[in-house]
């Protein structure tokens, strides 16, 4: 179903571009790659929902949730289990595969786009009860593609078929395979700001892609602290979700927002692992 998801919109989107395009188009697909990528995305589900950085409302984190089901990368629930899945491995050394990042781009091209992941002993992983009994986020698992595809119809409806094509295709495929690519380069290139002891797979920080992926590719920064809401640690690490955040915090939408570089952030993130909701190792290694 993902592999047909991502080539017919990858199909649908190059005709799209082939029959006709326009600034406002493109203009529109990066406003919505923003609104779903970056603020559904890095700063609804990773940073609030899967990390817990910030605390907000239900109506919010439900907001959240739905502008990430129209980013068309897939369900909220299955990407929570993976990532919950993949921070316990990483953080191994006795990390499988699939993880630990030792093969190549194409491996990783076929796993991520050709298979499906399914975790053979989830209980082992702490996912919290609150997340995965969401009712906002259970019907989201069952209904995402619905979302981006609405919307496609209603774009198709007033400004044509190659607008939508461009606005939702082309973007929900761009945002699938950015993903996955900032994904993998991140723990294969890149500089390494901090050593994650007993962890297979550090995380690595690309400059460009994280810039460009909203924080996201600041990954050895995340692995170091994955209880901060900011990703950039140093000045020239432009980290677009954390001024979200920022911006969200000031308009008292978010609040208790937890950040490296903020007092008492070694004892909040100490506070956290001893959580039995989280599933860190040893708080000591998680600052840094
Ligand atoms: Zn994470
Ligand atoms: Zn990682």
């Amino acid at each position: 179903m993902k592999t047909f998801w991502l080539y017919g919109n990858l199909g649908l989107g190059l005709l799209a571009l082939g029959t006709g395009l326009s600034v406002a188009a493109f203009l529109t697909s990066f406003f919505l790659a923003f609104l779903t990528l970056c603020v559904g995305h890095s700063v609804g589900l990773h940073r609030g929902i899967i990390h817990k950085t910030y605390a907000t409302s239900r109506l919010l984190r439900w907001t959240f949730a739905l502008l990430f089901a129209f980013s068309g990368l897939g369900g909220p629930l299955s990407w929570l289990k993976v990532h919950y899945t993949r921070d316990y491995w990483q953080n191994r050394a006795d990390c499988p595969r699939f993880f630990r990042y030792d093969h190549g781009l194409l491996t990783d091209y076929h796993w991520n786009m050709h298979c499906r992941f399914v975790p053979a002993q989830l209980e082992l992983y702490g996912l919290p009860s609150e997340d995965t009994e969401d009712p906002l986020l259970r019907f989201l698992e069952r209904s995402w593609m619905l979302f981006p595809v609405a919307l496609m119809a209603l774009l198709a409806w007033q400004f044509g078929w190659a607008f939508a094509g461009v606005t939702c295709c082309l973007r929900v495929t761009a945002g699938i395979l950015g993903h996955w690519f900032v994904g993998y380069v991140s723990h294969k290139i890149g500089y390494v700001r901090y050593a994650v002891d007993g962890a297979s797979s550090e995380g690595r920080n690309v400059f460009f892609l994280g810039v460009i992926s909203f924080g996201e590719g600041f990954h050895n920064n995340h692995h170091a602290y994955p209880a901060s809401a900011r990703m950039g640690v140093k000045w020239y690490e432009l980290d677009l979700g954390w001024w979200v955040v920022r911006a969200l915090e000031v308009l008292g939408l978010v609040h208790d927002v937890v950040a490296w570089h903020r007092p008492g952030f070694a004892a909040k993130a100490a506070a956290k692992a001893v959580d039995p909701r989280f599933i860190f190792r040893d708080p000591d290694q998680r600052v840094g």
